[in-house]
């Protein structure tokens, strides 16, 4: 009620700018992006972690994107295999599944696929690194606009490496790079250290880990995100307070609609 349901979506906005060019994920919560844009048409880049559901079901519903005067370039991982990314995405989203395939969302829109590495976007410098998940290639960002850093792990499984240091899950490379001095690290915490035993293969971190890896990386802000679905709002209230007062980064408990000037 409080923190709100909706899946995977983050905007970004370049300072002075109230309008965003850049969308990561399109989970349900992208019904919000629309509300952002006044009376105009998206303009702008959305990049997708993975195919997973609750990531990309809110794109048939991106009003600003799905009219004629929109212009959207939307990027997913590289798959194996090399199926384009019309194609992959049309395997979710196409009749029977859904009334449209990709094709049919109005507007000017591109569908690529991206290798792990670097790319300039809307102005933006966006670094692509792959993360251990379940179930389908997933990358984690870093979005830069030169002044500002912000890391995107919505969805990871460190423990695929092994328990680490902690028992959380290893902190690698790719987490570690991505996130190293960032302003804000936005992070799956799917999962609380107590429930990483029984659930961990379902293929999320625990907050813990989350926090852990913001220490290591030196990164300002912790946002803990994707949350587990029947998590109450008094149990994200608790999280928070459990790390209220960990020593490094400030550790937010993400909520729809947050929006954070860095
Ligand atoms: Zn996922
Ligand atoms: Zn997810």
């Amino acid at each position: 009620m409080r923190y709100g349901g909706f899946t995977s979506c983050i905007a970004l906005a370049h300072d002075g700018d109230e309008v965003p060019t850049l969308v990561l994920d399109a989970g349900t919560g992208i019904r919000h992006v629309s509300d952002l844009t006044g009376d105009n048409a998206f303009n702008g880049t959305i990049l997708l972690t993975h195919l997973h559901w609750d990531h990309v079901h809110g794109l048939p519903f991106f009003t600003a994107g799905d009219r004629e005067d929109a212009r959207v370039s939307l990027w997913l991982p590289e798959q194996p295999g090399g199926a384009n990314a019309t194609e992959v995405l049309a395997r979710g989203m196409s009749p029977p599944h859904f009334p449209i395939g990709p094709e049919g969302l109005r507007g000017d829109w591109s569908f690529s696929s991206m290798s792990p590495g670097r790319l300039r976007v809307e102005g933006f410098t966006v670094e692509a690194a792959e993360i251990p998940h379940k179930g389908g290639r997933t990358f984690g960002y870093r979005v830069s606009d030169g002044r500002s850093a912000l890391a995107y792990l919505p969805d990871h499984c460190p423990t695929k490496f092994g328990p680490g240091a902690d028992g959380w899950g290893e902190y690698h490379s790719a987490a570690l790079e991505l996130a190293t001095g960032a302003d804000v690290l936005v992070h799956d915490a799917q999962l609380r250290s107590d429930e990483l035993a029984s659930e961990a293969c379902f293929g999320h971190a625990a907050a813990e880990y989350a926090v852990s890896l913001g220490q290591r990386a030196g990164a300002r802000t912790v946002v803990l995100f994707h949350h587990r679905p029947d998590r109450t709002d008094d149990e994200l209230d608790q999280l928070a307070e459990q790390f209220g007062s960990v020593s490094g980064p400030a550790v937010i408990v993400a909520a729809e609609g947050s929006v954070l000037k860095l």
